[in-house]
């Protein structure tokens, strides 16, 4: 990588995941032309990779690629956005096929990152994120097949181990991109020490992201730019600005850049993004 690059810090939104509903917080993009507009401004405030999940029409978690492509047109109508355009491949509370979990990767070649769960958990002691062995496999070797960069979604340590398996069967390509989600039940707390824990585990020449859940968010948030790693934030994650108070994603990037710039550190563009992912540029 470019020394000019080793100081730049890219920053995730995360607009709106599958389940928060606009009751806990109004701001929450549930259309997509919500989420292409949101996404637009958060590419404003500095953002550089927008991470998508799709609702339907009561706002309940879809996988329809029709709703991916809406946005993603959206977002791609502003010309003078660069964003990178990342989605998830968690599938819905209810029952997701493996195939829904991966179609718009498969139709949609403007999708440039997507989300790879590296092994199965139970959720909140709710239900279980089924991320089986033979989805996993085929879900690597999909977005090989189709140019997408995986994003490794790890929730707890042994899930690092599953990924230094599928580097060396094939199903992953180095260098490893690993968002290190933290905080959720039944997965790793969100900690500092779990942080620093976590990067001594990263395979080599990995790049690395980070995000805790709700309160969690901000010692995560400045541990990881400590750390030497990337940032996620937004409302998939956290509903609030600080008690009480309800954010925008718009809030939370800006105060991600806040954060990076005091540090001394700088905002990654888009462009420089995709040179340190790995990306082809647009
Ligand atoms: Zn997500």
């Amino acid at each position: 990588m470019r020394k000019e690059l080793e100081n730049k810090v890219i920053i995730t939104a995360a607009l709106c995941g599958t389940i928060t509903p606009k009751s806990v917080n109004p701001h929450i993009p549930i259309t997509p032309v919500e989420i292409a507009e949101d996404a637009y401004r958060c590419w404003q405030a500095g953002a550089s990779v927008v991470h998508l999940h799709m609702r339907d029409d009561e706002g309940q978690g879809t996988m329809d690629s029709s709703k991916f492509r809406e946005a993603i047109n959206g977002i791609r109508a502003y010309a003078d956005c660069d964003i990178i355009i990342g989605c998830t491949s968690s599938g819905t509370l209810l029952f997701s096929s493996d195939e829904e979990r991966m179609r718009h990767f498969k139709l949609i070649s403007e999708i440039e990152i997507g989300s790879f769960d590296a092994g199965t958990m139970n959720w909140s002691c709710n239900h279980v994120f089924d991320n089986s062995p033979e989805f996993l496999e085929k879900l690597g070797r999909a977005y090989q097949e189709h140019g997408v960069k995986p994003e490794l979604e790890i929730f707890d340590s042994g899930m690092l181990g599953n990924v230094e398996h599928y580097i060396k069967i094939g199903v992953l390509k180095s260098p490893a991109y690993c968002q290190f989600c933290l905080g959720i039940l039944g997965g790793m707390k969100a900690t500092p020490e779990n942080l620093m824990f976590l990067k001594t585990q990263l395979p080599p020449d990995a790049v690395w992201s980070a995000f805790g859940i709700g309160a969690a968010h901000m010692p995560i948030m400045y541990s990881a730019i400590a750390m030497g790693g990337h940032v996620r934030v937004g409302l998939e994650d956290n509903v609030y600005y600080s008690k009480g108070v309800k954010a925008t994603n718009v809030q939370l990037v800006e105060r991600a850049v806040q954060a990076i710039r005091l540090f001394g550190k700088d905002v990654a563009t888009p462009e420089e993004a995709r040179e340190i992912l790995n990306l082809p540029q647009l």
